[in-house]
Parts: C-alpha cells; sequence; structure tokens
C-alpha cells in the first residue's frame, strides 16, 4: 500500500471501507455488545468511535495507540508500568500536573526520581544508563525547550530502560519522537488532535507490542477509558489537525519575531527564533516550530496580567492548541512558581495574524486602556 503523507493519513485513517457503511466513523454510545462477536462490554473491547481515533493517531505516528479519557491518564498509565522501586528521570521544566504525579509516587515511596535541566543532554545521558524511566517533554511546557532525543535515546536503549516523551506541544505533525528513538510518544488530545476546547482526550503511541499490550490491560483495569463523544470529536478534530497547526505555527513564528523587535518585550522563548537556547536541536528534531510562545514583558508580572486584561481577541484562558488564541500568566499558576513571574504564555490559534498583532500590540503597549 502507498505510505501517504500525514495531511492525507490524517484525513483518511480511520474510515471504514465496508459498502454501504457511513462515511465518517459512527458515534457509538454502547457499553455492551451482543455476544458472540468481537466485542462483549467496551471498557475491555472498545467501540467502533475508539477504534476509529486510535487508527487515526495509530496513521499519524506508524504506530499502535491506545487511547485514554485525558492526558493525564495516559501519562498515569505510562508511569503504572514500572514496578515498585523504579528510578525516574525527568525534566525542571515540565507539565505541573506530571510534577504532581511524581511527587505523589515519590511520597507514597513508589519511585525515586531524578529532575535534570532540558538542554543538560550529557546528564539526561548519564542519568538515563541507571534508569528505569525516561520522561522527557519536548518541547518543553512552558519554557519551550527541545531535547536532543537522539542521543538520549541511544543511552537509553543500551540501558533497556523505556524513553517516553510527551509530545503534547508538539503534536506529531510537529515532532515524530518514535522516529527518534523513543519506546512511548505520549499526547493530550485536549490540545492539538481535539484542536476546539471542547473534550478532555489522551492518546499513547507506540511499537512495542508488549506495552500495547500491558497498556490495554491497565486501561481495562483502571477504567480510564476514552468517552465516546470525546473520541469522536478527537476524531473529527483530526480531519483538520494538519491545517490548523500548519495556519497557527506560521502566525506564531511571525509574532514571535514581532515580539522579538517590540520595546516592551524583554526575552521571547520560541523554537524557532535563531537566538532560542535550543534552536539547533529544534531544527533537527521538528518539523514544524509550533504554535506556543512564552514571552516576557519588561514591566514584568504587574505588565502581564495587564495585558491579560486588555486583550480582545486573544482570550485570557488556559491550555493551547486550539482554534482560539489564549494568554496566560503561567507563574500565576501553582505548581509553576519556578518561573520567571511575569512569563505570559500565549497559544496562537487560526484567526488573521494582523488581528492577532493589533491586539497583542495594543495590549502591550497601552494595557489600561
Ligand atoms: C495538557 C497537558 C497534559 C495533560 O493533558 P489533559 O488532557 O489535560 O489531561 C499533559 N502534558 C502536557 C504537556 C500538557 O500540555
Amino acid at each position: 500500500m502507498v505510505h501517504h503523507r500525514i495531511e492525507t493519513r490524517a484525513v483518511a485513517a480511520g474510515r471504514s471501507a465496508e459498502p454501504g457503511s457511513p462515511l465518517n466513523h459512527p458515534l457509538v454510545p454502547a457499553s455492551n455488545f451482543l455476544l458472540g462477536g468481537d466485542r462483549a462490554y467496551s471498557r475491555d473491547d472498545g467501540t467502533e468511535t475508539w477504534a476509529a481515533f486510535e487508527a487515526a493517531v495509530g496513521a499519524l505516528e506508524d504506530a499502535e495507540a491506545v487511547s485514554y479519557a485525558s492526558g493525564m491518564a495516559a501519562i498515569a498509565a505510562v508511569f503504572d508500568q514500572l514496578p515498585v522501586g523504579a528510578r525516574i528521570v525527568w525534566p525542571e521544566d515540565c507539565y505541573q500536573g506530571v510534577a504532581g504525579l511524581i511527587a505523589e509516587g515519590e511520597r507514597l515511596g513508589r519511585w525515586t526520581a531524578t529532575r535534570l535541566a532540558v538542554d543538560d543532554t550529557d546528564a539526561w545521558c548519564e542519568a538515563a544508563a541507571s534508569a528505569d524511566l525516561v520522561w522527557v517533554e519536548s518541547p518543553s511546557n512552558p519554557l519551550l525547550q527541545v531535547s536532543d532525543l537522539q542521543r538520549i535515546a541511544a543511552t537509553s536503549r543500551a540501558a533497556g530502560s523505556i524513553l517516553a516523551v510527551d509530545n503534547t506541544l508538539a503534536g506529531p505533525l510537529g515532532q515524530q519522537p518514535l522516529d527518534l528513538g523513543a519506546d512511548v510518544a505520549v499526547q493530550s488530545a485536549t490540545k492539538h488532535l481535539g484542536g476546539h476546547s471542547d473534550l478532555l482526550c489522551g492518546v499513547v503511541t507506540t511499537r512495542r507490542s508488549d506495552l500495547v499490550e500491558t497498556l490495554r490491560r491497565h486501561r481495562e483495569l483502571r477504567g480510564a477509558t476514552p468517552g465516546t463523544l470525546e473520541a469522536y470529536l478527537a476524531t473529527r478534530g483530526i480531519r483538520t489537525y494538519p491545517l490548523r497547526a500548519a495556519a497557527a505555527a506560521a502566525s506564531a513564528l511571525e509574532l514571535a519575531r514581532r515580539l522579538d523587535d517590540h520595546r516592551a518585550v524583554d526575552v521571547v522563548r520560541y523554537p524557532g527564533l535563531a537566538g532560542h537556547p535550543t534552536h539547533e536541536v529544534a531544527t533537527r528534531n521538528l518539523s514544524s516550530f509550533g504554535s506556543v510562545i512564552s514571552f516576557d514583558l519588561q514591566g514584568g508580572a504587574d505588565a502581564a496580567d495587564a495585558l491579560c486584561g486588555a486583550v480582545e481577541v486573544v482570550r485570557h484562558a488556559t491550555s493551547f492548541g486550539a482554534v482560539e488564541s489564549t494568554i496566560e500568566r503561567r507563574a500565576a499558576v501553582p505548581g509553576q512558581e519556578h518561573l520567571p513571574p511575569g512569563l505570559l504564555r500565549l497559544s496562537v490559534g487560526i484567526e488573521h495574524v494582523e488581528d492577532l498583532w493589533d491586539d497583542l500590540d495594543r495590549a502591550i503597549s497601552r494595557p489600561t486602556a
């Protein structure tokens, strides 16, 4: 069979070829099925709706996909693969839910964890040699640092540890962690795949059949299954994901450059800017620099709060990856106090770039107007 480009796979995957079947995957709200077929009970066997979603995500990454109720459910399932007493390596800049999960496991005596700077690749390689799980988040959230995955993968493979990458920020269009050597990629489908801020869903992808089996079994026993409507909406989101992601990334690059030139802006963090600390590895590992920008205003936290109150097109809200642009002062979020107090995370949507720029420029220059 011809192996199509990712844009085509996003549209074509997860559809039935059966004559007379609906062109779109059906929404099947079923818990149980007539016995004697492939499915008996949906927590164990899934539904056609999840199967379509998993086929579509799997096609985006040439892998098997296992879907969950949320990104955190997918992440927790990966951590639950570890034996008691496992050693974990994880990044200083990281999604705060993962930080909470790791802290809880430490408190319960389930594992020990070593936290490293994202860009200290030598330290990652050294730690990977004796770790059970190497947990990478790349680009990291919200400082947008990119990990040197190939180098880390070489050591972790030699050591037999699991290398897992939280790929939520880049999404499969921006980065293919399994091609770069990861055993497992995880993403919150709540973000880019869903793309409309109207669902929670998560997914793990892997090419290791042993992990597919244990992850599915874990989902059966823990019950963190995706909602049928959510799987349906996320599949629908995948159809336009490449278009949305390309438009948002083009606008983000333009906005990052303009913010970088703005006299009231102090630091802009965007992997596509030549001055970004991990720009070089970003150009190797990412096929798109993505739609998220972090920046600090010269006026610090007060100026950042004022901007959040002054924007009109960009919405003052958390999260990223949706059609609408959102902005948030990240250090105001509990568990993110390590960040510069004024750091703003902007998620660029698909509005016209000039309207976004006018809105930001007006809100930066005249925050109280
Ligand atoms: C949002 C997010 C998650 C968690 O996903 P949910 O769907 O909210 O559970 C995990 N990792 C990163 C990087 C995220 O941005």
